[in-house]
């Protein structure tokens, strides 16, 4: 068995940043990452990281394109600290060495992005995440944290309600072992991969989130997830939100700049929520390209712009609009459409990180504190793991360091999990017996059950179609219906690779069975909430109903699925108003 003092599971951002907060104060902490921390999906992240650095802009200001941001659905409490370690935190990093884009006096950058009141966007060129991470990943090295790379965490050690630790898979070898701890930091970034089109990296299927679901942990405002605006046609590859933030207009069919009609004052940089919806708008209307609606684009023009700020604001755009569609945006404006981005909901926690179990924290993307609310502002969510990383990682580390170690034998739970866990991979490894299963032809394993990627294309689609930009309670009861049909199919499925070591496709049906538990989550809380608040628009409802929904949902693990339950919204000082842009 092993232990460590306490142990983060992630190292994306909000991993790094909270381990090595702790470490300040215990010497044992470890990382668990089920890849190479460097391929965490931070490293993706483009556009930037926001902070009222000064001028006339003011973390008031921030707050409150945040709060308005979030249409009133986040806890204020929680932007509150957001916005105003906004500074700080970036400031830290600088300090660290990350290398920020500068003006020409010296001072860093900052460009615009949607929903905010002033250019308050942190960046460097469009490869912010890769330059944070890296320079986070440095530090965690230098401070001597063990990490476990390629390490799968299967679920929590719980000890008499508390949590001591996780098990986990070493994907090298194919063993199983138990890691207690006296606290554990969850820091598993977003669950993307439940849609088809997703910015998200592959890696990106919620297990964390899952995980402490499944354990007990009240998930919150699971239905409200972000599509982002642009992302590349035929790939979905992000096209960040700076291309606008740098000045690129949103143009039809017809050469019209539509967003006018949608938010006259702040056309292309409205919120994610709002030009979604009117990309998607066009395309029902007809005024857009390709398939309609379905699978149709609008076109993200940047010509105007000229080479030499294209060059040097958004070379990676470039470099993906050409490698990927064959486009040079310096003489082409690029075909995009919206596409899953980002999850709003996850694991509730108090504004310390702290979750409804005891010993267990979690923060980033896979937490809800909630500062996102019902939308999150783009550039607010590396500030989110920065932020929240810290305090989330100081607060285990204070908790771990007045808890005893667990002892082996201690509470017979631990070795539940580890057991339970091993039966369930054994199964998985074993197959299906006597041939039953199977969708019909073509759907099956050799051994008569069924295909992960038959499971997970069902999934993906349903959630696209029906829980996706626009929302009704028939698509809904659909999606719901056909992830329960899933999970049942999902006890029969078959994977070809029956060996134990390095065996990616064990991982791929372990991640899948995340996602079916998260999908169910999603798909519940948007067909209860019969209002339109921020990314969760329902065309039967299409207004935002504070009287009855200004509330957090509120997702409890039962077997049977999600049970419902709904907390209060923090109010500070800002009264919820209207919304319009
Ligand atoms: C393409 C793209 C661009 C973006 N651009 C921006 C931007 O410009 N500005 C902005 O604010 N936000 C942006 N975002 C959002 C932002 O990047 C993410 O929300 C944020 O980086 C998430 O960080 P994280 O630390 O929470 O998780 P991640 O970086 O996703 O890391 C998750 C970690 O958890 C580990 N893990 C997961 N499951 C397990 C398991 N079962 N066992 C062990 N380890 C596990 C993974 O190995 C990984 O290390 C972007 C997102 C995308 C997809």
């Amino acid at each position: 068995m092993i232990t460590h003092d306490l142990v983060v599971v992630g190292a994306g951002l909000a991993g790094l940043r909270a381990a090595k907060e702790a470490k300040k104060s215990i010497d044992d902490v470890a990382i668990i990452s089920k890849v190479h921390p460097l391929r965490s999906h931070s490293v993706a992240a483009q556009g930037g990281i926001n902070a009222a650095l000064g001028g006339t802009d003011s973390p008031d200001a921030h707050i409150r394109d945040t709060i308005k941001g979030s249409d009133y659905l986040a806890d204020q409490d929680g932007v509150e600290i957001l916005c105003r370690d906004a500074p700080g935190a970036v400031l830290e990093l600088d300090r660290l060495g990350a290398l920020f884009s500068r003006t020409e006096s010296g001072k860093i950058a900052q460009r615009p992005f949607g929903g905010a009141g002033f250019p308050r966007t942190c960046y460097s060129a469009d490869k912010t995440g890769h330059m944070l991470l890296h320079t986070l990943f440095e530090q965690v090295i230098k401070d001597g944290i063990e990490i476990y790379r390629e390490w799968y965490v299967t679920s929590l050690i719980m000890w008499g309600g508390k949590c001591r630790g996780v098990v986990a898979l070493d994907i090298k070898s194919g063993e199983l072992h138990t890691i207690t701890a006296r606290a554990v930091v969850l820091a598993t970034g977003g669950y993307g991969r439940v849609y088809s089109r997703s910015t998200n990296a592959l890696i990106n299927t919620g297990d964390g989130i899952a995980i402490a679901y499944r354990a007990g942990s009240p998930l919150k405002d699971m239905e409200f997830v972000q599509f982002h605006p642009t992302t590349l046609f035929g790939t979905n590859i992000l096209i960040t939100e700076g291309a606008r933030g740098e000045g690129g207009y949103l143009v039809n069919r017809h050469g019209e700049r539509f967003m006018k009609r949608y938010a006259p004052g702040q056309m292309e940089l409205a919120p994610r929520d709002i030009v979604a919806r009117a990309i998607v708008t066009e395309l029902k209307e007809g005024r857009g390209y390709g398939k309609g609606s379905e699978d149709g684009y609008v076109h993200l023009d940047l010509r105007h712009l000229g080479a030499e700020k294209i060059k040097e604001r958004l070379p990676q755009i470039r470099e993906i609009a050409m490698n990927f569609a064959g486009i040079d945006p310096i003489t082409e404006p690029i075909p995009v459409q919206p596409g899953q981005h980002y999850s709003m909901g996850g694991i509730a926690t108090d504004t310390s990180g702290a979750t409804s179990i005891e010993g267990l924290y979690a923060a980033g993307e896979c937490a809800c504190v909630s500062v996102h609310g019902a939308n999150r502002l783009g550039g607010n969510s590396l500030l989110d793991t920065l932020v929240f990383g810290k305090i989330a990682g100081a607060a285990a580390a204070k908790y771990a360091s007045k808890m005893p170690m667990p002892a082996p034998g201690d509470g017979n739970d631990n070795n539940n999990a580890l057991q339970n866990d091993k039966s369930r991979i054994d199964a998985i490894l074993k197959g299906v017996d006597g041939g039953e299963g199977g969708e019909g032809g073509g759907d099956g394993g050799e051994d008569g059950g069924v295909r992960l990627s038959v499971i997970v294309q069902k999934m993906r689609q349903t959630m696209l179609s029906n829980v996706g930009i626009f929302r009704t309670r028939e698509g809904l009861e659909n999606a719901v219906k056909d992830i329960k049909k899933l999970k049942d199919m999902y006890r029969n499925i078959s994977i070809d690779d029956r060996d134990r070591v390095f065996n990616t496709e064990l991982v791929q049906a372990l991640e899948l069975g995340c996602m079916l538990d998260l999908a169910h989550t999603i798909a519940a809380g948007a067909l209860a909430r019969e209002e339109s608040r921020g990314s969760h628009y329902r065309l039967d409802f299409p207004k935002r109903d504070d009287r009855t929904w200004l509330k957090h949902t509120m997702a409890y693990f039962t077997k049977d699925g999600p049970g419902l339950e709904y907390e209060d919204v923090r109010i500070t000082k800002y009264r919820p108003d209207g919304r319009v842009y």
